[in-house]
């Protein structure tokens, strides 16, 4: 990196990069199982990372964790990013991160204490419990989760569905309607709601893409039936659970988008690599204009998705909330994500879709990095909005 300003955590980049290599890489297949043994791994691999001061990056240590900031974070999280279990062995996992992210900033000291402290230390997990099949996820102005003040308690009753990780997590975080005659976004709270809580019903993990998943890897679908919990678990204010909503998402984008450099770029070296080995009658695939315009277009949308996460990034830690920044990143990069795993698997021809290599999983989670935490068309009209009001203000928009 040319500037200074944008300089990476050298030393710590070094290790979680080793770190990768030497011990998540290799070890990813037994993981992804998600069996005795590779919960039996997971939790070793976690302990050495734990050892090494590298556990938890995204949050601060007063919050737990050994974070310095969201660029240093980007870098970390480009290598942590290669393997999708990358983040649970450095305990950085959506939706936890979020999750400790918004406790952090807006839990009082209780609720950080009984949740977040346990949720940072990897004790526990969560969920984050917004979206409902009924109305459109995107506008979340429309959702119809209720919960009514009795006394000292909350009485929620709703339907939510992919809720990440609800199977077996500790607590949600619950977006629900406190106030139907508040203007559209001062009328939902965030509420603490343990899992345990009488009411509270993880129906099922939804099979997504042929997969139900185990515990961290569900969408779950979750019913909250005349579900009682104390007043103290709110969230921040009253009212304020789209301020709250926007403080995790924004983030939340950008966390997601760092990962996906490291998905792009081991997509990328896939591609480069046996370009270079499969042989046709006329010489290797690398030869063939097609492909190497594929390499090509990936290194220059890798690159540019690199440099605006870390312009992003720089942002963020600058005390900017960058959402035209976060929102162009998110629409962009995920289509990068898409373009380029997909041309890796078409240079591997039929053994791109088989388990021999990392691509076909790698495809069918970067399918839905296109709409989970807002789609492709309302980031772009976020971006599109805000530069226009910038426009119509007079002011136009400043690259720089
Ligand atoms: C893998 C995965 C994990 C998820 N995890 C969670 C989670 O942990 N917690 C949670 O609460 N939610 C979660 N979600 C839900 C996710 O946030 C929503 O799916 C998303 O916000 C979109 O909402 P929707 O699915 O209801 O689609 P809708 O809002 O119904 O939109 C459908 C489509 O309409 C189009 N569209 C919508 N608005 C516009 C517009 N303004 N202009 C043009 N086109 C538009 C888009 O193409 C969009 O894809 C997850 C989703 C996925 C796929």
């Amino acid at each position: 990196m040319a500037t200074t300003a944008w300089a990476p955590p050298t030393e710590r980049l070094e290790q979680v990069r080793a770190f990768m290599v030497e011990r998540v890489l290799p070890n990813e297949r037994t993981i992804e199982k998600q069996d005795d043994a590779g919960e039996q791994l997971l939790e070793q691999l976690q302990d050495e990372v734990r050892a090494l001061g590298l556990w938890a990056p995204h949050v601060p240590p007063d919050a737990g964790g050994s974070g310095t900031g969201f660029l240093d974070y980007a870098y970390l999280n480009e290598h942590i990013g290669r393997s999708m279990f990358g983040q649970l062995v450095f305990g950085c996992q959506a939706p936890d991160a979020g999750n400790a992210e918004i406790l952090h900033l807006f839990g009082t000291d209780e609720q950080k204490e009984r949740w977040l402290q346990p949720l940072v230390a990897g004790q526990i997990r969560s969920f984050f419990s917004m979206t409902e099949p009924e109305v459109p996820g995107s506008d979340p102005t429309t959702l119809r989760t209720r919960a009514v003040r009795d006394g000292d308690e909350w009485v929620i009753d709703g339907h939510k569905w992919f809720s990440s990780g609800a199977d077996g997590a500790a607590f949600g975080i619950v977006m629900a309607v406190t106030d139907p005659d508040a203007g559209p976004h001062a009328r939902a709270t965030q509420i603490i709601v343990p899992a345990n809580t009488a009411g509270v019903d993880v129906v099922r993990p939804i099979e997504v893409m042929g997969h139900e998943g185990k515990g961290w890897t569900t969408h779950c679908e979750v019913r909250y039936t005349n579900v009682r919990v104390p007043v103290a678990n709110t969230l921040g204010a009253e009212g304020a659970g789209f301020l709250i909503a926007q403080r995790r998402l924004g983030p939340g984008r950008i966390h997601h988008v760092m990962r996906w450099l490291g998905q792009m770029q081991r997509a990328f070296e896939l591609m480069c690599e046996y370009s270079l080995q499969r042989e046709t009658s006329t010489g290797p695939l690398a030869d063939k204009q097609t492909i190497q315009n594929w390499i090509a277009d990936s290194y220059a949308e890798i690159q540019a998705c690199r440099f605006m996460t870390l312009d992003a990034a720089h942002k963020i830690d600058a005390g900017d909330e960058a959402r035209v920044e976060v929102s162009a990143i998110k629409f962009f990069a995920a289509r990068v994500l898409n373009d380029v795993i997909d041309r890796a698997v078409q240079v591997h021809g039929a053994r791109g879709l088989t388990d021999e290599t990392p691509l076909a999983r790698m495809l069918m989670q970067a399918r839905a990095g296109r709409i989970y935490d807002g789609p492709d068309e309302v980031h772009r009209q976020v971006v599109a909005k805000r530069i226009l009001k910038a426009f119509a203000n007079g002011t136009g928009w400043q690259f720089s």
